[in-house]
């Protein structure tokens, strides 16, 4: 029979057997691997690809940027160029900085009953979360909103369709919406954990997140000056929001008072939360692994890079490494006063 002779060769041996290469893990992202994140808010003046220098320079190892003006409607489809994107993402893996905040337009009211500034609000939040796509962005931070007709209930139900109709169509990838928390000012909606919750849970289908501001929290009641207050606000969130949904805390000191529900930053330990309530908030162990992102006020030159310091140093963290050296070249150098035979003469005098 002919075709005995390739018997041998249709054996079954295992080795022969397609062995695939396991696939790899998914890939984790640096700033997931448990060190302290420490960000800071900085401009995109010039290149946007320099804001990462500016944060990196500052002794950040995370930060938070506008993708756009934040106080205008941007004209077009408001796309960022791709070669500035990329140039984006290639500096931002060269830095290991990370995550990686985007803070949307203050124009933006997805509660709006003006038809005319809802459906703006919706077209300008679509651009947010495709520049944020674009830029690798990990969060994209939003204020819920403002109702002014006086019912919280309907406006939280635009919000949530604002919300899915400005996400429609687009793969969000591993970007999250962060929704802030709000100091309560005005009609604003977000100064209530409820609100917060309300809001998630009718948008149970889109990747959600919060973001909690250290001064709205104390602006809208929350006392956390203390570690007592500070483990009550953390109950409520978590009975609320639940603290895994918890991924940014914007780390600002408050100028105003417990409850004033004005929103006005401060340098930290300058203002009435405090430093001690920073150190704590820093350390909570319901908040490790937490991004937090300062923005604070830029009074005097300076006052981002000590504000940045600070946070490093109530964590009882060294400034990473690379800033520490700059900060030391950055000192101003001894000045040696050198002077002419005429000048020491003139002195003698
Ligand atoms: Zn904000
Ligand atoms: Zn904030």
């Amino acid at each position: 029979m002919p075709n005995e002779r390739y018997r041998a060769a249709v054996e079954y041996d295992a080795s022969d057997e397609y062995h695939p290469e396991p696939a790899p893990p998914p890939e984790v992202p640096l700033w997931k691997s448990g060190g302290l994140r420490i960000g800071i808010h900085t401009s995109i003046a010039g290149d946007i690809a320099q804001s990462l220098d500016r944060a990196n320079d500052l002794g950040a190892n995370a930060m938070q940027i506008f993708s756009a003006s934040p106080r205008m409607w941007s004209r077009g489809i408001g796309r960022l160029g791709p070669a500035d994107a990329e140039l984006f993402r290639a500096r931002r893996r060269e830095l290991q900085l990370g995550p990686v905040v985007i803070h949307g337009n203050y124009l933006i009211n997805l509660a709006s009953p003006n038809p005319v500034l809802r459906a703006r609000s919706v077209q300008a939040f679509h651009q947010e979360i495709v520049r944020a796509i674009d830029l690798g962005a990990d969060f994209l931070v939003a204020h819920p909103g403002s109702f002014c007709d006086g019912r919280a209930g309907a406006g939280i139900l635009a919000i949530a369709q604002g919300l899915r109709q400005a996400a429609r169509g687009l793969k969000l990838g591993p970007l999250k919406i962060l929704l802030e928390n709000t100091a309560g000012q005005g009609s604003s909606i977000g100064s209530k954990f409820e609100e917060l919750k309300a809001i998630l849970d009718a948008c149970a289908d889109l990747p959600l997140g919060v973001c909690i501001d250290t001064a709205h929290l104390f602006a809208s009641g929350w006392d956390i000056r203390t570690a007592e207050g500070l483990d009550v606000t953390l109950r409520e969130l978590e009975r609320n929001v639940r603290l895994e949904r918890v991924a940014v805390v914007h780390m600002n000191d408050s100028k105003t008072a417990l409850g004033s529900r004005v929103d006005r930053h401060e340098h930290i330990g300058k203002g009435k939360i405090g430093s001690e309530a920073f150190a704590r908030i820093l350390s909570h162990p319901l908040l490790s692994g937490r991004a937090f992102i300062l923005e604070t006020p830029i009074d005097k030159p300076g006052d981002d890079r000590r504000n940045v310091a600070l946070l490093w140093k109530l964590a009882g963290k060294p400034l990473p490494a690379s800033t520490a050296a700059k900060n030391i070249a950055k000192a101003a150098p001894i000045r040696r006063v050198r002077r002419t035979p005429a000048k020491r003469a003139a002195k003698r005098a």
